[in-house]
């Protein structure tokens, strides 16, 4: 008989990363393990039908999905807000806790989660020589996401090149294309968005979903190294 280890992965609140990514990588590299995922939210940030098929993807790679909340992680063991508690030997956070409180500490005006509150060309509304960008700005319309701060970064450093043009700085535009999730290296589930992160309808998924997401990973880790898009 097959020695099952067992990991457990904690979901964070909807919105704020892919931790079932990581269960689905986990499960496809070391089919060995007993993957398990522990989230009230688990792909609740697509509609009804992507969400099956992001489900049944992880399902179909052996990863347990566990529709609950967790109070507390201690001593190999999940606790569960349903009072179950589960043994785990090896437990993955994927969790977007907040922001530092830099901002709030530098005398700069925060919003109630501490982000730092910018005006429409990302710059403090403190102080125009401070711009903040990323997750820590408190830019409207904007979610913490990668595919946001780093076109916000793009903009930024183009606004410092204007302002040091002598031009007039130009506001920043949110516009969200869609949302993905990889089910390990062979498959993913996308859905398409308006620009103001409303979902459509149309979406895409399996090998072709995993190809245009390796592309766009693979894009974005590319425009960081050399600037270009920037
Ligand atoms: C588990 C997880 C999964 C995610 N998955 C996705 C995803 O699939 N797609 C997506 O779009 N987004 C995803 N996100 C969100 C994405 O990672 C963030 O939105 C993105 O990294 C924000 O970039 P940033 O540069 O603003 O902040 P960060 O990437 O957090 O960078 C901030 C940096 O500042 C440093 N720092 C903090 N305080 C100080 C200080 N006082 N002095 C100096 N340095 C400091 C930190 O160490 C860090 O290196 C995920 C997040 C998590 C946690």
């Amino acid at each position: 008989m097959t020695h099952r280890e067992r990991v457990r992965v904690r979901v964070p609140p909807a919105s704020s990363g892919r931790p079932d990514t990581r269960a689905a990588e986990v499960a496809e590299a070391r089919p060995d393990l007993r993957v398990r995922i522990v989230g009230t939210s688990v792909a609740d940030t697509f509609s009804h039908r992507a969400r099956h098929r992001v489900r049944s993807g992880l399902a179909r790679l052996g990863v347990d999905i566990v529709d609950d909340g967790v109070t507390e992680v201690a001593g190999g063991s999940v606790r569960l807000r349903s009072g179950t508690a589960l043994d785990s030997d090896l437990t993955l956070w994927a969790v977007v806790s907040g922001v530092p409180d830099l901002a709030a500490r530098s005398g700069l005006s925060v919003d109630p989660d501490g982000r730092a509150l910018v005006d429409a060309c990302l710059r403090s509304v403190d102080d125009d020589r401070i711009f903040a960008v990323g997750d820590c700005a408190a830019v409207p319309g904007a979610r913490f996401a990668c595919a946001l701060a780093t076109p916000q970064a793009a903009h930024a450093a183009d606004t410092l090149v204007r302002v040091a043009d002598g031009r007039r700085p130009e506001p920043f535009a949110v516009r969200y294309v869609g949302r993905a999730v990889t089910l390990g290296r062979r498959s993913a589930v996308g859905q398409f968005t308006r620009r103001d992160d409303t979902l459509r309808r149309a979406g895409v998924s399996g090998r072709t979903a995993a190809a245009i997401k390796e592309l766009a990973s693979r894009g974005g880790k590319y425009a960081a190294r050399t600037g270009t898009g920037a």
